[in-house]
This record gives structure tokens, C-alpha cells and sequence, in this order.
């Protein structure tokens, strides 16, 4: 039994093109407000794993989505959360950290440079058990989170589609589509950091020897990097509301939705085509954002 949403079909520049191919897309921002979409696939398999502790700890930014969903996946299930978070504590709290705290997150600030080495301030085993903390890494990256993405495509007979897309952070979402996917499907990942092309091994680690050719990323849509944005995003973001009332976020899938049309405007897809967009969530990353900029 699926608790997915259908894919919903839209195709804005496939109809204005006339191109004979299909855009559906796959909406695991309606899961859930906070731990929404890719996260909680993630996250599945830390829960079970975690099964014997009491806590999960993890690291990320102030923006993380990460940080907040596993926040909220550990207040879901009787578990503690400490978060580990990169630089000084600063005067206001992101909206992200507000949430974060919100759902019980114990935040431990640290200096970059030993968030770089992913250092765990010695304060943490005052008043935890080592034993009974189960951690998880930055961006969920790792088998566990891979494993649990896998069920993206497999909660729903999502057989018929040739191409999968998804926004890529870690590339550990990525990998669990890859892995999911069948030989006539090709995946295509939008990493939306700046020249992470460490990524293809990233990815490749993650996955059997048989799928490390499964994929393809496409370098050019990270709009300057990581949480960058640029006028053109934001009406395009607008335009694709305005045609869909699909929102979209501006870190993520904001950029692996102009992709896919840019990459179907530049006819990158043969006839025929039927496209799975996966729609990662993240919206509440928009927070950050000034009023009026996107009109949802
Ligand atoms: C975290 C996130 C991603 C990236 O997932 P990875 O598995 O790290 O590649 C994509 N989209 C959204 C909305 C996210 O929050």
C-alpha cells in the first residue's frame, strides 16, 4: 500500500513546444510540512536502526533541512535529537533552527573548523549516554538513507517512466533512485552546489558496481551555488506556480524544475519521453526569504 500521492502530470513547455513527451510530478512535499519529502525516506531507516538508543545526533547548517526533519523524525518517535551546527551561536535563530528547537532539538554550536572534522563538543556526554546515541551523517548521507530513498520509486508503479530527476545535495536521494530504478530508466540528478563534482564518486560509493553508470548529473543549474538565487529563478519559480500551483523551494527543487524544462526547451529528450520529476519538498527553506519575492 502506498502512502504516496500520485504523480500529477504538467507539461507547460512540453504543450507550448508541442513536444510529443510527459511531465509528472512526484509531490513528497505533501508528506509532511517539516520532515517533507526525500528527508523522511532518509530518515526511515536511522529510526529503525536506532531502535536500542535514545538519541539521534546529527550535524548541519543553519538552514539544514536535514537538521530540522531528523528534529522532528526523532520527536515522532520517542527519541532525543542533539544537533550539532556549524559556526557561532548566532543572535537570532534561523527559521530552520527555531523549528529544530521547536521539536526538542538539543543545538550545540561549534567553530568551523571543528564542524569540518565533525568533532563532538565533549559537553554532549555530560548528560548522554555515548552508548545510546545513534549518529547520523551530515545530510543523512550514507547506505542506511540511500536504502530508505529507494522507496521513492517503488511505492508507486512508477515502471512506465524513461527518465527520473531529482535536485541533488548529498546525492544520497540520488543514489537510492538509481538503485531503485530499472534498466530502460535513465536518472538524472541537479546537483545545487557549485562545482561539487565530487559528487559522481560520492554517489558511485553508494552504489553496486553494476548501476555506477545509472546516472547523470548536469552541472550548470546551481544559480552561482549552494542556497544562491538570482532573479531568473524567482520568476521562474513564479511562472511554474502560476501555471501548476506546484510551490517550489529555492535551494533544491526550485533549481531541478528549471533544469527540466531547460533541458526539454534545448530538446535533450527524444519523443516519447516520459518524465518522473521528483519534487524533494524543502519549502520551508523559502522562510528565509524577503516578502514578495515568490508569490506563494
Ligand atoms: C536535502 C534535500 C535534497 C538533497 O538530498 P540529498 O539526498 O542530500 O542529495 C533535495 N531536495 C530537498 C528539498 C532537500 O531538502
Amino acid at each position: 500500500m502506498s502512502f504516496l500521492p500520485q504523480p500529477v502530470r504538467i507539461d507547460p513547455v512540453a504543450s507550448r513546444l508541442s513536444l510529443p513527451l510527459t511531465v509528472d510530478v512526484l509531490r513528497l512535499d505533501l508528506l509532511h510540512p517539516v520532515v517533507s519529502g526525500n528527508k523522511w525516506f532518509k530518515l526511515k531507516g536511522h529510526i529503525g536502526a536506532a531502535k536500542d538508543k535514545t538519541t539521534l545526533l546529527t550535524f548541519g547548517g543553519a538552514y539544514s533541512n536535514h537538521l530540522v526533519a531528523t528534529a522532528a523524525a526523532a520527536s515522532m518517535n520517542g527519541l532525543k535529537s542533539i544537533g550539532i551546527v556549524r559556526g557561532e551561536a548566532p543572535q537570532t535563530l534561523s527559521h530552520t533552527l527555531l523549528a529544530a528547537k521547536e521539536y526538542g532539538m538539543d543545538l550545540r554550536f561549534v567553530s568551523r573548523e571543528d564542524y569540518r572534522n565533525k568533532k563532538i563538543p565533549g559537553a554532549v556526554y555530560e548528560n548522554n549516554d555515548a552508548d545510546k546515541i545513534h549518529l547520523i551523517n551530515e545530510g543523512g548521507y550514507g547506505p542506511l538513507g540511500m536504502q530508505g530513498a529507494m522507496d521513492i520509486l517503488l511505492e508507486n508503479d512508477t515502471s512506465s517512466y524513461t527518465h527520473v530527476i531529482a535536485a541533488v545535495g548529498t546525492g544520497t536521494t540520488l543514489a537510492g533512485l538509481v538503485s531503485a530504478s530499472l534498466p530502460h530508466q535513465k536518472v538524472i540528478g541537479i546537483p545545487v552546489l557549485k562545482k561539487a563534482y565530487s559528487l559522481q564518486d560520492e554517489i558511485q560509493n553508494l552504489l553496486p558496481q553494476a548501476k555506477h553508470k545509472g546516472f547523470e548529473l548536469f552541472w550548470d543549474y546551481h544559480f552561482g551555488g549552494y542556497a544562491k538565487y538570482n532573479d531568473a529563478l524567482f520568476r521562474f519559480m513564479n511562472n511554474f506556480y502560476k501555471q501548476t500551483a506546484i510551490p517550489t523551494d529555492f535551494v533544491y527543487t526550485g533549481k531541478a524544475f528549471f533544469a527540466t524544462l531547460d533541458l526539454i526547451g534545448n530538446k535533450h529528450f527524444s519523443p516519447g519521453s516520459k518524465i518522473l520529476l521528483v519534487h524533494t519538498g524543502g519549502l520551508q527553506g523559502n522562510a528565509s526569504l524577503k516578502k514578495g519575492e515568490l508569490i506563494f
